[in-house]
């Protein structure tokens, strides 16, 4: 039998089996936090995520 892999969460490094955490290599906990925190920022525009989000976009719109 295959064990799952035991992989630390990017952000607060507690350690779960591979299949949950998230592609970002977050657990939910943090998962929910970064959404969160990603929302604040696309309100406020202004800070990692929104530039992040920005720069997707631009990305996004030069393939078109
Ligand atoms: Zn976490």
């Amino acid at each position: 039998m295959r064990v799952s892999k035991i992989e630390p969460c990017i952000d607060c490094g507690k350690r779960l089996p591979r299949k949950e955490l998230n592609r970002a290599r977050r657990c939910s906990d943090c998962a929910m936090a970064a959404v969160r925190d990603s929302m604040a920022q696309m309100h406020q525009k202004s800070g990692p995520y929104y530039e992040k989000w920005k720069e997707n976009l631009r990305a996004a719109a030069s393939r078109l």
